[in-house]
């Protein structure tokens, strides 16, 4: 079995504090950094396929500019300066394709950047390229992707997760410290899992959307993702705060994530109260996972921490409410693809009417899955349907809501598994839609809420070798808390692996 894991030595292997830090006393340039990380993408990537675009030239660029103020004596950019990335496709750049991973936009030039590239650019961090994903970030596998298949480094026959597979990979393999992820339904904590790297979605409104491509509005997030717990707070503070150019973004003052991961870190969780959500004691879920995530709760009372049992009966229905409420929002969000504005136009010969070059193009620009998406999503927002479908599945949103409410009243950080097994093969799941969405059901509920979650590694299952998430959900706008317990588990986990 080939895999392309975090090499153990040199430069990649570094967690992006460490490199940071490295970078700030002057002992090695951005720039060697950033040349590092191109160098493995190169080696690596034939064989992973991460990345839709590669930017050395941009990347090397932004190093530079960072040096340049290290060597003029000047204060750092930001606690991760210097420090390279993978971006999700899905965010635009002006100075790199943003495609989505659809035909629909092959080539596509952003005039501006999102607002969360912003922040990048000016916390001095080199972006070294745009990542795979599924088209529209609409899959679990990164599979749907028009362009190529992404490997989970661990096992290059199994699936990364997705949508946001690139980014996950990437980090599982060492081609990047540092990533952004977006999640509408666990793009970014599912695909974390898979690959044994930390993934977080903060509260809904406390990352900027704009310029990231829409999936479905009211349940997407941007977030970060590393290797390690205290990177994923440090990025997380780069990229959050309000954004008048996002209306959901919302203007709360936070407790320092980074100062939350570092008492973490110190392994002491005395006074915490962890909820165990009953409905996630599932019976299809895999062995290995079960006996990870046991462990995971006794390593976690070890600690300190009470494990209480919470009750959120709603979260039966989570399944359907998410995917009418996701399909709903992607049938209008897509509409704006009509081959008049952006990206791809067929079929405009001068033969055709424009009614007709819209329906050409979209019908040769889309996939499979984003058809489906938007023809199931029409149907439940036509009239006559609208109340069977697209209201009912917005009082299932309260209803879940709700039992997050009153699980919170008993416990601070609920923990459960993140998904129900470890990577899946490729090919596996595609012709069957339904076992693809099954597989996010324990990520989907905190979109609906709109809640922040982590997926932080807890060792590899046993009875297939792959690495096993614990997800950690906290009321919104205490992301804090997230990451206090995400680095208490990373510190015990490392402490029982010594
Ligand atoms: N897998 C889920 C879906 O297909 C979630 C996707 C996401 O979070 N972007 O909708």
């Amino acid at each position: 079995m080939t895999t392309y894991t975090l090499p153990t030595e040199g430069l990649v292997s570094k967690p992006a504090h460490e490199l940071a830090a490295m970078i700030q006393a002057g002992e090695i340039t951005s720039r060697e950094v950033t040349q590092a990380f191109l160098d493995r993408i190169a080696e690596t990537d034939g064989e992973i396929g991460a990345f839709l675009h590669v930017g050395p030239e941009e990347a090397l660029a932004a190093a530079d500019a960072v040096d340049a103020q290290v060597n003029e004596g000047g204060t750092p950019a930001s606690a991760l300066a210097g420090v390279p990335l993978a971006l999700k496709d899905l965010l635009v750049t002006t100075d790199a394709p943003t495609t989505a991973a659809s035909k629909m936009l092959e080539g596509y030039m952003s005039p501006y950047d999102a607002t969360v590239v912003k922040k990048l650019r000016e916390a001095g961090i080199p972006i070294l390229g745009k990542t795979n994903l599924d088209e529209f970030a609409m899959g679990s596998s990164t599979e749907n992707s028009a362009y190529k298949k992404t490997k989970n480094p661990h096992d290059l026959e199994r699936v990364p997760g997705g949508s946001g597979g690139g980014t996950a990979a990437a980090l599982a393999a060492g081609q990047a410290p540092l990533g952004i992820g977006t999640d509408t339904g666990g793009s970014i904590r599912q695909p974390a899992s898979l690959t044994g790297t930390v993934g977080v979605k903060p509260t809904y409104g406390g990352v900027s959307r704009y310029g990231v491509i829409a999936c479905a509005s009211s349940l997407d997030q941007v977030g970060p993702c590393a290797n390690t717990v205290l990177d994923t707070a440090l990025l997380h503070e780069i990229i959050g705060g309000h954004d008048e150019f996002d209306a959901t973004s919302v203007d709360k003052q936070m407790p320092s994530l980074a100062d939350a991961a570092r008492e973490g870190a110190k392994g002491d969780l005395s006074g915490v109260k962890i909820g165990r959500i009953k409905q996630f004691n599932r019976p299809g879920t895999q062995d290995g996972v079960r006996e990870r995530i046991d462990a995971a709760y006794e390593q976690l009372a070890a600690q300190g921490a009470e494990i209480v049992e919470v009750d959120c009966p709603s979260f039966d229905d989570v399944m359907g409410a998410y995917y009418i409420i996701q399909m709903s929002e992607v049938s209008s969000n897509l509409a704006r693809f009509d081959g008049m504005r952006y990206g791809l136009r067929t079929g405009d010969d001068g033969t055709h009417s424009a009614e007709e070059v819209m329906a050409i193009t979209r019908g040769e620009g889309f996939g499979s899955e984003v058809k489906r998406r938007i023809i199931l999503g029409t149907y439940a927002l036509s009239v006559g349907y609208y109340d069977a479908y697209y209201l009912q599945a917005q009082r299932v949103r309260t209803l879940i809501a709700q039992d997050f409410e009153r699980a919170f009243e008993l416990c601070d950080v609920i923990a459960g598994p993140a998904v129900p097994s470890t990577a899946f093969k490729l090919g596996e799941k595609v012709d069957d839609p339904l076992a693809m969405y099954n597989f996010d059901l324990f990520t989907l509920p905190l979109n609906l809420a709109g809640l922040p979650g982590m997926s932080v590694p807890v060792g590899m299952a046993s009875d297939t070798g792959l690495p096993v998430g614990l997800q950690l959900i906290a009321p919104a706008f205490a992301d804090d808390r997230i990451y206090r317990v995400g680095a208490a588990v990373e510190a015990g986990l490392a402490a029982s692996e010594n």
